[in-house]
């Protein structure tokens, strides 16, 4: 906590920051619930072994990065292992129809998606309240490369990173613009512009640049290059704790009220990309200016909005996503969280109510 700061601030900070933590905890996902996933995963990896023996059924996304939260979606990806296989498309209709003979789920095969999936669903029933929705995709070892990434960021700082992220996915899905499909950002979009702000924003900053760290040893192109993406980035975390720690001491709710104030006021939405691997870069010097030629003018202009750049697959807009509407409407939720904490209503927990609400 900043000394300088009034008693009754640093109070009611700190109050804050209990609040925080207490409410993103009774979200998280039971033991249960973790348990009856991977029997899932498993039970789904080999019946997927039935068509593909040398096959692998891997997590990602939440249920892998360390973000999760209760009842949230299982993002599972299929690795196969032997050199002559399947089309991905045609592997999504044949494991479409066999899941549907064999098991009791919904199933809806997605064979001509940009990425073809399997999509399922489980009905809610007495062990599973809520049920079960589940994506299955093939070699999405980019995906998996990503996740893994997350996850060592929230283990640099467990307590300050993902109470964050948990608070802004809660946050974002109870003000409606966690929906990519209605012009706003993903949960994943989110989840690297708290790293970005911990890494590039805040000074001094609140976690390492993973990607830019010099590695132990000289390591192969071909061992860490997928697709043409170097994938790259500092993993041994036990050692980067020896070595490194945050000079920053700011408590949780410091953090969220600036990084409030930061994407409602400061971060350079018209002209800015944000970039955890490599910071605040320019949409011009990407590529990804708002007016481009003529014919592609309209559809280049709605999908670079607002940019933030993927850590490894480096030429996609994470947010190409957001609709000019989307943008307004994710901006005007920034700002108004940045009110609602600037008012510091008396007792700490309401203002979690209110910007909840
Ligand atoms: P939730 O709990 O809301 O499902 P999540 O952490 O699973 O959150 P998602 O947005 O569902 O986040 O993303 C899951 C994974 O899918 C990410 O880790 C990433 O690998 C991939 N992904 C999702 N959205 C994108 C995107 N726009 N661009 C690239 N990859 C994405
Ligand atoms: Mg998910």
């Amino acid at each position: 906590l900043n000394s300088a700061s009034p008693p009754a601030r640093r109070k009611w900070l700190a109050d804050f920051s209990e609040c925080l933590f207490s409410f993103v905890i009774q979200l998280l996902p039971t033991q249960e619930e973790l348990a009856v996933k991977e029997d899932v995963r498993k039970l789904l990896e080999r019946l997927i072994r039935t068509i593909e023996p040398e096959s692998r059924l891997l997590s990602f996304g939440s249920t892998a990065n360390g973000y999760g939260l209760r009842n949230s979606d299982m993002d599972l990806c299929c690795l196969i292992d032997s050199e002559e296989r399947l089309a991905a498309s045609d592997l999504v209709t044949m494991l479409g129809d066999l899941l549907e003979r064999e098991t009791k789920f919904h199933v809806k095969p997605l064979p001509h998606a940009r990425i073809p999936i399997v999509k399922l669903s489980l009905d809610p029933s007495p062990g599973l309240p809520l049920g079960i929705a589940c994506d299955i995709g093939f070699e999405n070892r980019l995906a998996l490369e990503n996740t893994r990434l997350l996850m060592c960021y929230a283990m640099i700082d467990p307590t300050r990173v993902r109470t964050m992220v948990l608070f802004l996915k809660v946050w974002s899905k109870r003000r409606k613009i966690n929906s990519p499909y209605k012009g706003t950002l993903s949960s994943y979009g989110y989840v690297l512009l708290v790293i970005y702000f911990l890494v590039h924003v805040k000074n001094p900053p609140v976690l390492p640049n993973l990607q830019q760290m010099p590695p132990l040893r000289p390591i192969p192109k071909e061992e860490t290059y997928l697709g043409g993406f170097n994938t790259w980035f500092f993993d041994d975390i036990e050692l980067l704790r020896q070595r490194w720690h945050s000079e920053n001491t700011e408590t949780v709710a410091e953090l969220l009220i600036d990084f409030f104030r930061y994407f409602s006021r400061d971060f350079p939405y018209g002209v800015g990309v944000a970039s955890i691997r490599a910071g605040l870069l320019k949409k011009d010097s990407k590529g990804w200016q708002n007016d481009l030629s003529a014919s592609r003018y309209n559809d280049a202009r709605e999908r670079n909005r607002f940019c933030i750049e993927d850590p490894f697959e480096t030429d996609y807009n994470v947010a190409r996503c957001v609709t000019k509407d989307g943008l307004y409407t994710i901006r005007g939720e920034f700002m108004r969280a940045s009110r609602v904490l600037a008012a510091r209503p008396e007792r700490a927990i309401l203002a979690l109510a209110d910007l909840c609400d």
